[in-house]
């Protein structure tokens, strides 16, 4: 009998999850013989979650907020993006190895290089927030190797350690700021934070934004963020973060079944059911 290869997204919550829907079209595209679902772990409960999933059979588990440290710390070998990050999003199974993987940082990167087709190399770049995002996807966009990195946040003290852990082995020129200290303007503006969940926009001065600005915002709705409102307002082009969760997903897929999945058209196949 050909049993189906299992997989799952560990989360709490997790039923809004919309990687159970994503990875079902890689696997009917790329003709692999998977299942892939939600798993709720208690807030306490997950590595118990996790070593009974793995003891059914599992293959493999994306892992979401507020997990993606515990995956970290369950994970027995790590690549050196998830040993950047301090964070795993994507853990494979193999006999007792539990190997651990960060793909945010690819995924947005990937949307913004190739779907979006804006250059990283050589411009200022201003990363809003310190929180796993924001650490998440810091060593690969440090390796596009932009002009300037400033990273702001609400409580600046985070910004501050992001800066002093990342800069140490970079000769990027990187800087922390609060949000009221920041000045001029920049070529691109990543939102991490998760401000636009609550529906509030971080306390920035808008003088960040010049026409042309390009400007990212991790989070996606059915229609615009009010970050992205803003942005508009001030002559910037925009983007959600739908894209950064498809290549994100693409890549984990990778990372378990070697193939590349198309992005594309699962992309505009999920814009198309916000
Ligand atoms: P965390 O909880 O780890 O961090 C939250 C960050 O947002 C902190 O820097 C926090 O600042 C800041 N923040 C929260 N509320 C506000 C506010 N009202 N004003 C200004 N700053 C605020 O969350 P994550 O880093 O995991 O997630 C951040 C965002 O990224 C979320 O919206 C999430 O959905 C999105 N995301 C999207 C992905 C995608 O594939 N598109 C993948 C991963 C994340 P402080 O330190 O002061 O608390």
């Amino acid at each position: 009998m050909n049993l189906a290869d299992r997989y799952v997204v560990i989360g709490n919550p997790i039923a809004h999850s919309k990687s159970p829907q994503i990875h079902a079209r890689f696997a009917e595209q790329t003709a692999q013989t998977m299942l892939y679902d939600h798993l709720l772990a208690p807030i306490d409960g997950f590595d118990i979650t996790l070593k009974a999933f793995i003891a059914s059979g599992g293959r493999g588990a994306n892992v979401t907020v507020p997990f993606k440290l515990e995956a970290f710390h369950a994970a027995t070998e790590l690549s050196s993006r998830a040993r950047a990050a301090g964070a795993v999003n994507t853990l494979k199974f193999n006999n007792d190895e539990i190997f651990g993987d960060n793909t945010d940082g690819v995924g947005l990167v990937r949307d913004i290089v190739q779907n979006a087709k804006k250059e990283i190399r050589g411009q200022r770049l201003l990363l809003l927030g310190a929180g796993g995002a924001a650490r998440g996807v810091l060593h690969v966009l440090m390796a596009e190797k932009p002009l300037q990195i400033v990273i702001a946040n609400r409580t600046p003290e985070r910004a501050y350690e992001l800066v002093e852990q990342f800069s140490s082995d970079s000769s990027l020129v990187m800087q922390a700021s609060s949000f009221s200290d920041l000045e001029g303007s920049f070529d691109m503006v990543i939102n991490a934070t998760s401000a636009s969940l609550a529906s509030e926009l971080p306390a920035i001065p808008t003088s960040v934004f010049r026409p042309q600005t390009f400007v990212y915002d991790m989070m996606y709705s059915s229609g615009p963020t009010l970050f992205m409102q803003l942005a508009t307002s001030h002559g910037a082009l925009v983007r959600d973060g739908l894209g950064m969760l498809v290549e994100q997903a693409a890549e984990s897929f990778f990372i378990w079944r070697g193939v590349r999945p198309e992005t594309a058209t699962v992309y505009q196949w999920l814009r198309a059911q916000l």
